[in-house]
Parts: structure tokens; C-alpha cells; sequence
């Protein structure tokens, strides 16, 4: 079994939201396989998994600057600066 980078805790397969932080747009990929620390909830993604996020991401970066070339709509303080996609990720 292996252990948390962070906190030596065990580590069980589950599903987690993965959040990618672009410099103005939010991607949260939901559902993605990982391996999840029981202690402190640090989440570990095996390597394939890995490369399909970044194949995602190279997908929305394009849609994303243009997105954020529009002129930003203004909801509230809080969401002022980001938006924010949601993907569902299918393994
Ligand atoms: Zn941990």
C-alpha cells in the first residue's frame, strides 16, 4: 500500500474534482480517477490519467482565451475575474 506524500497516511482508490487554475479561467474536471490520502484527502493521479487532463486542458485553452477576451461579465466581487468550466470526466 502506498502512502501520502504530505501526512504518511493510506492512500484508497477514489473519485475526485480536479481543479486546474489557468490565468483567468477555472477548469474543474469532475469524477477523475485518484488515488485519495484518508487522512488529509491529498489526491494522487496516476500517470495515464494525467496525460488526459493535460489533452483536456490543450482542448480548452484555445476556447478560453477567447472567452477571456470578451469583456468580463460582472455577477458578483467573488466571480469577478474567473469563469469557470465544468468538465465531466468519463475513464
Ligand atoms: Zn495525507
Amino acid at each position: 500500500m502506498e502512502n501520502c506524500l504530505m501526512c504518511k497516511g493510506d492512500l484508497e482508490k477514489g473519485n475526485v474534482n480536479h481543479i486546474v487554475d489557468l490565468d483567468n479561467f477555472i477548469i474543474i474536471i469532475k469524477n477523475v480517477p485518484a488515488k485519495v490520502c484518508k487522512q488529509c484527502g491529498e489526491y494522487y493521479l496516476e500517470h495515464k490519467v494525467a496525460l488526459e487532463i493535460e489533452k483536456i486542458i490543450d482542448n480548452y485553452r484555445e476556447s478560453a482565451a477567447e472567452l477571456t477576451s470578451s469583456p468580463p461579465i460582472k455577477i458578483s466581487e467573488a466571480f469577478s475575474a474567473k469563469l469557470c468550466k465544468h468538465i465531466s470526466y468519463n475513464f
